[in-house]
């Protein structure tokens, strides 16, 4: 029979794509129109547009080996940068991350960090990374504690950790756990010069991954059902059988991935495994489309103490397109859009007066269920890619792994959840 897999987000297209390479003929079931789940183009006037700013690193191994995987150079879709931000914030002057060309990695960062931050916050930010490098930070702690326990200083917090941590997990410091944050950085920041380099598309998401995901699984024999909602999954002595669709169509199996959202994963799994109810953070986008010759000079900008937190530079996708990002839970979220981009707006003036007095037009996406929430003990509730049901694994970015919920993790989770089949060997 072959395996089935529910969703075709990134997670469930790298299970997909793993399967039909190795001649297993999977079928994808999607209950949306379009592929790309979290992570898919949308359409705006005659734009292609991202559902929202996918900030991809170079650590980003699993995601790059996927792209190897469907026959697409890397060099096709991203423009590789050398790490370069810089923080721009309302109290302090500016903070800039970006490595020296020609210094060993390991002290790349410092010059930047010194001249922005003095030698006292230096040595404070120094004190998380040897933590981060020696593993020993405790596992049990929020980021806002690893913070106090390290003596960060208010500047520091503000200007990095914050908006570090929002931008990595979409969670506020006072939650997030210190040691998937830590992982992260670990992984990124203080790895290799090239595990922190910025991938920039020049393409809509959708067209990154998802299309030419699909066109692979399908020249390799596999399947891609869109608007198809899979409504049941059917369990019988602790065995899957097989899943039920819109369609009413009941289709058999001994093998099925699930990669969907946690929302979606306790709806349909939560009477069978033991899931917790999850909490999912929001993240806004608003697009403000300036006059086609207008660049800010930079890809990305970073603004801490403020509504607006990353202003992105996406003339690749429209000439004068600027996206302005929200991550994480707030009082934003009950301001109508017209109100949330008026506020944007106001605080846009005075952090970066480069921007034109007037914008043409604005968009504003809101995904209300961008991530789960990556707290200290929601962290340990992700269930793991293997369960009690024979046959059925859990990919999707929830599943376990030391990553909050990113392209990599999902990426990462549906290899593996393709990997166990694989190793079961299927007939
Ligand atoms: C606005 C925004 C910004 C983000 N920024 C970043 C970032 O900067 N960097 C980063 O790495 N990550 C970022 N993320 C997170 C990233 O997009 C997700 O971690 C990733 O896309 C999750 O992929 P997935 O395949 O696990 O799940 P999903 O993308 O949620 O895919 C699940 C799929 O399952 C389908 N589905 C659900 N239920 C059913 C059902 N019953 N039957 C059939 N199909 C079903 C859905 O339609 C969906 O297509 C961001 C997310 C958002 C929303």
């Amino acid at each position: 029979m072959r395996p089935l897999i529910i969703g075709g987000g990134w997670s469930g297209l790298a299970a997909a794509v793993r399967l039909a390479e190795a001649g297993h003929n999977p079928i994808v079931f999607d209950a949306a129109k379009q592929l790309g789940g979290r992570a898919r183009t949308v359409k705006w006037q005659d734009r292609e547009l991202d559902n929202g700013q996918h900030l991809m690193i170079g650590a980003y191994q699993n995601m790059l080996d996927l792209l190897k995987r469907i026959d697409i150079e890397e060099n096709s879709v991203f423009q590789r940068r050398p790490l370069d931000l810089k923080i721009i914030d309302p109290d302090f002057p500016p903070l800039h991350l970006s490595a020296h060309p020609s210094l060993p990695w390991q002290i790349a960062l410092l010059p930047k960090l010194c001249s922005s931050l003095g030698w006292q916050d230096l040595l404070r930010f120094l004190r998380i990374a040897v933590q981060i490098k020696s593993a020993s930070y405790s596992e049990n702690i929020t980021v806002q504690q690893w913070c106090q326990q390290t003596n960060q200083s208010s500047r520091l917090v503000t200007q990095l950790w914050m908006p570090l941590c929002l931008a990595i997990m979409n969670t506020p410091i006072e939650q997030a756990s210190a040691s998937v944050f830590a992982s992260t950085l670990r992984d990124s920041l203080l790895a290799k010069r090239h595990s922190a380099d910025l991938l920039i598309p020049n393409k809509p998401l959708g067209d990154l991954i998802p299309q030419p995901a699909r066109h692979f699984i399908e020249e390799h024999g596999g399947e891609v059902r869109l608007q198809n909602r899979i409504e049941k999954i059917v369990i019988e002595s602790g065995k899957v059988l097989g899943v039920v669709t819109s369609h009413h169509e009941f289709i058999a199996t001994n093998n099925l991935i699930v990669a969907v959202s946690p929302h979606m994963l306790y709806k349909l799994l939560g009477e069978e495994l033991t899931l917790p109810k999850v909490i999912d953070y929001p993240i806004s986008t608003i697009y403000l489309q300036y006059s086609p010759n207008f660049r800010l000079g930079t890809p990305i900008i970073g603004l801490s103490n403020s509504l607006p937190q990353w202003v992105l530079d996406r003339s690749n996708q429209s000439p004068g397109l600027i996206a302005v990002v929200i991550s994480g839970p707030g009082e934003h979220e009950s301001l109508t859009k017209m109100q949330l981009t008026e506020q944007v707006l106001i605080e846009l003036t005075k952090l970066l007066p480069e921007l034109p007095a007037n914008y043409q037009t604005a968009h504003v996406i809101r995904e209300k269920r961008a991530t789960f929430c990556c707290g200290v003990v929601e962290n340990k509730q992700r269930p793991s890619c293997k369960t009690t049901i024979d046959g059925l694994w859990i990919a999707g970015d929830y599943a376990e792994n030391r990553y909050p919920a990113t392209l990599e993790s999902a990426v990462i989770n549906g290899y593996r959840a393709a990997e166990s089949i694989l190793m079961g060997n299927l007939p």
